[in-house]
């Protein structure tokens, strides 16, 4: 019954996912879904972003949280239309939530979307929102073995971002295992190391989001 019922739910997800793509291409907008744990960075590593590509292409966000604005309120700052989705304890974002919220971003000034979802490593891979990619960040802080215990979150992402590289001398993460693990389970995955706090590989990361939007 419950395998019945998860097939459904995926099932009118998927349909509205692909409306979405839909309108994405047709308004010319490039989608960006941007996972990760609480705690990884995402939001600074999208206030980084946000900063270095101002003058270079139009960005909105789409902020996904579990009861607050306090992401929202970090990306305003940064000066680009931000619009917030409260899920209320939902621990994913799904294809109609982003759906409808479009209908208040202009898209044909955009860009480049970026939606950051919940705070989690499971769900969010399991939910098509009508991206044209994902990314995931994972801080050295969380671990080596993230990639093996969460596998299709790796899978489905285009990129990895292993951010906070600037405290690695300060943990045990194993570096090269993890980059090995990554690329056993995802041959083509693209890989960057970052610090918000030292910006090192931030161009790097940028220049690819760059080059994505741009196809
Ligand atoms: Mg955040
Ligand atoms: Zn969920």
């Amino acid at each position: 019954m419950e395998i019945k019922l998860m097939k459904n739910i995926l099932g009118a997800n998927d349909e509205i996912a692909a409306q979405n793509r839909k309108l994405f291409a047709a308004r010319g907008v490039v989608v960006m879904n941007l996972m990760g744990s609480p705690g990884s960075g995402k939001t600074t590593l999208l206030e980084q972003t946000l900063t270095r590509l101002a003058d270079k292409i139009k960005i909105a966000v789409i902020e996904g949280d579990l009861f607050t604005a306090k992401d929202a309120e970090r990306i305003e700052r940064a000066g680009v239309d931000v619009i917030q989705i409260n899920t209320a304890g939902g621990c994913h974002l799904d294809a109609p939530m982003i759906q409808k919220v479009c209908a208040s971003l202009d898209l044909p000034a955009t860009d480049l979307l970026i939606v950051e979802n919940v705070g989690n490593l499971v769900c969010p891979a399991e939910f098509d929102i009508g991206e044209n990619f994902k990314a995931v960040v994972l801080s050295i802080t969380e671990g080596d073995d993230k990639p093996l215990k969460y596998p299709l979150i790796f899978k489905e992402s285009a990129a990895t971002v292993l951010n906070k590289i600037d405290l690695l001398p300060f943990t045990n993460f194993n570096l090269p295992a993890a980059r090995e693990d990554l690329t056993t389970l995802h041959p083509t995955i693209k890989i960057f190391e970052t610090s918000c706090t030292n910006g090192a590989g931030l161009d790097a990361w940028t220049a690819w989001l760059l080059e994505r939007t741009a196809r």
